[in-house]
């Protein structure tokens, strides 16, 4: 199978889970179907990388994954990506793709390459929808480019995405023996790296008592990890707990969670996608 069949299967099972959540999580809703419309074109922006990079594959895979961007196959569809935005999006959203579609190609083009340099490292006072157009378009390429990347071996335990330096998004525990294995899933690139269970992302506590872990009664398999130490959470999807979750997916749609963390006192360090 080459790199560019893989990449649609992924985007069908995030368009499917969305789908799925979408009657059971009412609050949650409006923002899946949202995200159905992005995730599409996502699948077709993708498409069209894989295709180029098959008729001119590089002489070797990427030394840095933020190394330049070239935005000559995908800039044609950001007008077309931008039109889906303004027909789909939450009305703030929807004025904000409009604006973005009314300035010229040079703005694009310096939007999408601060946030190639910048995304989950830089970026943290920016917030979700300041984020969303260059972030949605470009997820594919990152995406795309993580998978071309060597890997080392991992060796210690980084706080920070081994490949592209971004901070988590999320953690997975995956099942292992009896229980489960944590990884992060990077912000920008979406990769995976394996962290310890005791132990906080964001400061590096590891006492147990400072590491509080909440699970709400109606969706067992979302966590919120916090930290009492440096009021940050972190949430977890538990695949050991639902494995037909996708943990983009299923994070969108844990809208309970992150009013119920606020509440509580605790931030969230990279918002999703939504802002939810
Ligand atoms: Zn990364
Ligand atoms: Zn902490």
């Amino acid at each position: 199978m080459t790199l560019g069949q893989t990449g649609g299967a992924e985007y069908d099972a995030r368009i499917k889970r969305a789908e799925q959540l979408s009657s059971p999580h009412s609050a949650a809703t409006e923002f899946l179907e949202f995200y159905d419309h992005v995730a599409s074109f996502q699948k077709l922006i993708r498409a069209n990388i894989a295709a180029a990079h098959q008729v001119e594959p590089p002489n070797a895979p990427p030394a840095d994954l933020r190394s330049e961007l070239d935005l000559t196959v995908i800039l044609p569809h950001f007008r077309g990506y931008l039109s889906v935005i303004e027909n789909h999006a939450p009305p703030a959203l929807a004025e904000s793709a409009r604006q973005t579609a009314l300035l010229g190609s040079n703005s694009w083009i310096a939007s999408l390459e601060a946030y190639w340099q910048h995304a989950g490292r830089y970026d943290q006072q920016v917030g979700a929808f300041a984020q969303f157009l260059p972030r949605a378009f470009l997820q594919p390429c990152a995406e795309f480019r993580a998978a071309l990347m060597p890997r080392a071996p991992q060796v210690s335990t980084p706080r920070l995405c081994p490949l592209c330096g971004s901070r988590p998004l999320l953690g997975v525990l995956r099942p292992e023996g009896d229980g489960g294995k944590r990884f992060l899933l990077c912000s920008f690139c979406q990769q995976e790296w394996e962290f310890r269970r005791i132990l906080c992302p964001t400061c590096g506590e590891e006492a147990e008592d400072k590491l509080p872990v909440y699970v709400g009664e109606d969706s067992p398999h979302i966590r919120v990890e916090a930290c009492d130490t440096c009021k940050f959470y972190l949430r977890t999807i538990d695949l050991t707990k639902d494995g037909n979750a996708i943990p983009l997916v299923d994070d969108l749609a844990a809208i309970p969670h992150t009013l119920w963390a606020n509440e509580q006192g605790y931030s969230r360090l990279q918002p999703n996608l939504l802002g939810t």
